[in-house]
């Protein structure tokens, strides 16, 4: 079946229960970035259009909120069965315009709608307190009340399951949304939206738009006083700039920003699986996301061996178009995606470290970079010291335990990190040591509904997933109750 066929592939925007166009017809061409193809376009709307979308979020505000818990979640629940229902399609959604492998797309999916699954669940248990009085004649108690309309600001790397990480807990809490995708990948989102129109969210609650003006849809969001609390995923520098425009109405935020994250290899590691984890948390996606290992460390003892497997493991990577079996590596996103790995290879070419493998562009598609495993780098090259975002993997060599948590330290970011080791005392030293709000012990993938995700420093503010991921969307309420003779 061609895609445009599809049920799920929407050339306009979900906007108090309307499929809508630009008001001035204005849209935006989404590619494929394997074969650069046009697949499709999306309205490219504007204030106006938000201001509409964040109207009718703050009046299903008044509705939705009212709904039990137990409403709320079997409306989450259908769209959740909708999103497994469609996994295929979706995938091949997601593929097209994005270009990670299909099987990774449908982990996309699967981890995706398991968001809303988990978040169903967590809507019932958003308890509150009861606090001994501090009086005898006093009461207290605590309630948990949604925040009200979410602006959701979401990236191209995850175009499925960023938005329902963010959107399940705040319905599930009694949120209402407006959702801006990437304009790189926004026919993931409205294939969402068809679904969670399907699955009977009442007009208003979930709104998308897609705009080619990012910018003006941040300051809308960031300024409008209807919108109450801010979520984005994306990079440290816009993340940074909505913090100081959330500032002038005090607006909570949540932000999920860049990594610089260590993969820390001890001499007692299992070499293999270390090897594996390396390979897995490396390139994923061609290494395009938050979580992927950014620096690579190997102990001086097991140096050249974790080097040599590691390298031949990479040299075995197949790249290619995502839809077609047995690939493993698709193109980078864009363009400026390919300059810059281009440029942190070379910067690390020119410091003098040595290319393992990889190290250029495939012959095959001007988008695909080979996967890259770079030795002997040091801590004032760009790998260091940069989030590469591209299949590159810098292996640092390092003597003591005590160095590599310094090394591995040493950045302002703090997302994830992964060591591999078997010495328990030390694991416990390390895993406290090291300043993220993530650390994966013997595994490279850590991501999962049922764990708080999010960073320290300059990584983010909040947590998303598991028990704690619904308290960003809930505001704490005390009732001091008096005159009780
Ligand atoms: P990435 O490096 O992942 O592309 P960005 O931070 O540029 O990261 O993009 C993440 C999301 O932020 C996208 O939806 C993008 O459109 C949006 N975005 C980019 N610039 C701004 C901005 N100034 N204000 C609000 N959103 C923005």
């Amino acid at each position: 079946m061609a895609m445009s066929n599809s049920t799920l592939f929407k050339s306009e925007c979900f906007i108090n229960g309307n499929w809508m166009s630009a008001k001035n017809g204005a849209t935006i061409d989404v590619h494929n970035p394997f074969n650069r193809e046009l697949i499709g376009t999306v309205p490219d709307m504007g204030i106006s259009e938000c201001r509409e979308a964040i109207e009718a979020a703050h009046v299903a505000f008044k509705e939705w909120r009212d709904y039990t818990a137990g409403e709320r979640a079997s409306i989450l629940k259908q769209w959740h069965q909708l999103q497994l229902d469609h996994v295929d399609e979706l995938a091949r959604l997601l593929t097209t315009e994005q270009g990670k492998p299909l099987a990774e797309a449908k982990g996309e999916i699967r981890y995706g709608a398991s968001f809303v699954e988990w978040f169903a669940e967590e809507a019932r248990r958003t308890y509150g307190d009861v606090i001994p009085g501090h009086g005898r004649d006093k009461r207290i108690t605590v309630i948990k009340q949604p925040v009200g309309v979410l602006g959701a600001i979401t990236p191209w790397n995850f175009p499925n399951a960023m938005i329902t990480r963010k959107v399940a807990p705040a319905l599930a809490a009694g949120c209402t949304v407006v959702i801006k995708p990437s304009e790189l990948t926004p026919l993931s989102a409205l294939a969402l939206a068809e679904l969670a129109d399907q699955a009977g969210f009442p007009k208003g609650v979930l709104n998308i738009i897609t705009t080619n003006d990012a910018p003006a849809i941040g300051n809308e969001f960031t300024s409008n006083r209807l919108v109450k609390k801010i979520s984005f995923t994306g990079s440290t520098r816009v993340g940074k700039l909505l913090l100081r425009q959330a500032a002038d109405s005090v607006k909570r935020i949540s932000l999920e920003l860049g990594g610089n994250a260590p993969f820390i290899v001890f001499d007692d590691a299992d070499i293999d699986k270390a090897v594996d984890g390396a390979i897995a948390s490396k390139f994923r996606n061609a290494g395009q996301t938050c979580v992927c290992s950014n620096r690579l460390f190997a102990q001086e003892g097991i140096y050249d061996e974790f080097l040599n497997r590691f390298s031949e493991k990479a040299k075995g990577l197949t790249m290619g178009s995502g839809l077609e079996n047995g690939v493993h590596i698709g193109p980078l996103i864009e363009d400026k995606a390919l300059s810059f790995v281009k440029e942190v290879v070379a910067d690390a070419q020119q410091g003098g470290a040595r290319i393992v493998t990889g190290g250029k562009v495939s012959a095959d598609n001007d988008l695909i970079y080979e996967p890259t495993i770079i030795a002997n780098p040091t801590t004032s090259m760009k790998v260091f010291n940069e989030e590469i975002f591209g299949p590159v993997a810098p292996v640092f060599k390092f003597k003591t335990e005590e160095e590599v948590i310094s090394l591995a330290n040493d950045t302002n970011y703090g997302l994830a990190s992964y060591f591999y080791g078997r010495d328990y005392a030390r694991i416990w030293r390390v895993a406290e040591a090291l300043e993220y709000g993530m650390v994966g012990i013997n595994t490279g993938m850590l991501s999962t509904a049922v764990a708080p995700f999010g960073g320290v420093k300059e990584s983010g503010i909040g947590r998303e997933g598991s028990k704690y991921g619904i308290e960003d969307f809930l505001n704490i309420k005390y009732m001091c109750w008096g005159g009780v003779e």
